[in-house]
């Protein structure tokens, strides 16, 4: 099975991700894209899925049928919305294949679908899928448990392109979560993600969040670490949305061969 070229279906087609998946899984060995799939009522239905990536034709005809897509399938790439792919990991686990969650600002009702579908389908999800951010994300856990709390305070700094809809990002989220395991301390009762007026003096422990918006920037994070007389920044700048793209299809072949289940990308890149 492992010998043949994975067949990958990109949901979310013709978004600025699924364009860039489009365009990495013909350059990347050991995968091969069976089917594209758009909204319905998108204007790229029935568009060849290779021409709107801007490689000329392919052969891959995109569809809005994402279960007659997905039969045949082993695998399922989806940088889409929440509720797009809380549809899809149902479908995922129908077709018993692998589904790659990238969409970020999923809710808690929202997660526990998708783990209910890991029961069937083999899911992994990252608010990033890059090599650089989950090493970053290692190096956060890392500092914030050598660091005492009482002493550094830790920020969260994130800014991207005008038309992101979620904040703060799912990366910064990921990167807060980081944190908050090396602090042995839970995220949601420790964050503060904004700040506005006459707010007091910063709670000790706090893990603080920052959202900048604006122009094309694809992603930019900072970790910073304050303490008295001394500033530690860990940061990461994507340049570039094909590492989002590349730790995709590294994450669909790694979990082709695994059992059902909910992995993270550390568990694809060997960093938990
Ligand atoms: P985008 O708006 O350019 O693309 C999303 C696409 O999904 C659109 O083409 C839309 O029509 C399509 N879509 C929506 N509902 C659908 C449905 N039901 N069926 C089929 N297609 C559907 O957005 P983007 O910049 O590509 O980002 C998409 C998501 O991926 C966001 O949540 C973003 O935060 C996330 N993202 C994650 C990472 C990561 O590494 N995890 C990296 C980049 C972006």
């Amino acid at each position: 099975m492992s010998g043949t070229n994975m067949k990958l279906v990109v949901v979310g087609a013709a978004g600025r991700m699924g364009q860039t998946l489009i365009r990495v899984i013909s350059a990347m060995p050991g995968a091969v894209l069976f089917a594209a799939v758009e909204r319905p009522g998108s204007a790229f239905i029935g568009r060849d899925a290779g021409e709107i990536a801007g490689l000329g034709p392919i052969g891959v005809t995109i569809t809005d049928k994402p279960l007659e897509a997905f039969v045949d399938a082993e695998g399922v790439l989806d940088f889409t919305s929440p509720a797009a792919s809380v549809e899809f990991s149902g479908l995922a686990a129908q077709a018993r294949i692998v589904h790659v969650i990238g969409t970020t600002g999923s809710s808690a009702q929202d997660e526990a679908k998708f783990k209910a579908a890991a029961r069937h389908a083999r899911i992994v999800k990252s608010g990033n899928m890059s090599l650089g951010v989950n090493l970053l994300g290692a190096l956060t856990e890392q500092a914030a448990r050598a660091l005492d709390p009482a002493g550094w305070d830790i920020e969260i700094l994130e800014m991207h392109h005008k038309h992101k809809v979620d904040a703060p990002s799912g990366t910064a989220l990921l990167l807060g979560e980081a944190a908050a395991r090396g602090r042995d301390i839970d995220l949601a009762a420790h964050s503060v993600r904004v700040r506005d007026g006459h707010t007091g003096a910063r709670a000790a422990g706090a893990i603080g969040f920052a959202t900048l918006r604006g122009g094309s920037v694809i992603g930019e994070h900072s970790v910073i670490l304050a303490g008295e007389g001394e500033q530690v920044t860990l940061s990461h700048s994507a340049t570039d949305r094909s590492i989002f793209a590349r730790g995709a299809v590294t994450a669909a072949l790694w979990a082709r061969d695994r059992k059902p289940g909910f992995y993270s990308m550390s568990d694809v890149l060997g960093l938990s």
